[in-house]
């Protein structure tokens, strides 16, 4: 099968696979062929989200997207994590405010989001849901592992 997966210029996979961490390891943070065709889908929804926020091109910054489980492992993110699945980036927009304000933006969006989280208040976790399962819209937001995940996205 010689499936042709689209990518947004400026979400493409050598984009959505970067990691200075990995890179500084050794480790290999390719996107096995498998999980492409969610990255693909994830990479249009980022774009979907800079333009509807009218975020200038290379502004919306990808802090995380795929993680291979070694890189996973590596940076302390939950087992099974959605960046793992190809369905999760972390990304911030200093040029259109912190991270709250980015995450109370695209929480308002008509876009079809799965989770979208507020981390530590520093980064905004957004992901897309799996082909076979329909976007949960889920805002949560956590600023402590002991406290846990709060419903919605909360300004502190
Ligand atoms: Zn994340």
């Amino acid at each position: 099968m010689n499936l042709k997966l689209s990518f947004h210029p400026e979400f493409c996979q050598d984009i959505l696979c970067h990691s200075d961490t990995a890179r500084r390891c050794g480790l290999d943070n390719r996107c096995p062929p498998e999980l492409l065709g969610n990255l693909s889908r994830l990479s249009a929804l980022l774009g979907e989200i800079q333009q509807s926020l009218n975020i200038r091109s290379g502004a919306l910054k990808i802090n995380s997207g795929f993680r291979a489980e070694a890189l996973n492992a590596q940076v302390g993110g939950v087992p099974n994590s959605q960046h793992c699945w190809g369905l999760a980036a972390d990304v911030v927009c200093p040029e259109f405010g912190p991270p709250c304000d980015l995450a109370m933006a695209i929480a308002q969006l008509p876009c079809e989001f799965d989770q979208l989280i507020l981390e530590f208040g520093k980064w905004v976790h957004v992901s897309i849901a799996p082909l076979d399962q329909t976007p949960r819209r889920e805002c949560l937001s956590i600023f402590s592992k002991n406290e846990g995940y709060l419903e919605g996205i909360v300004k502190r």
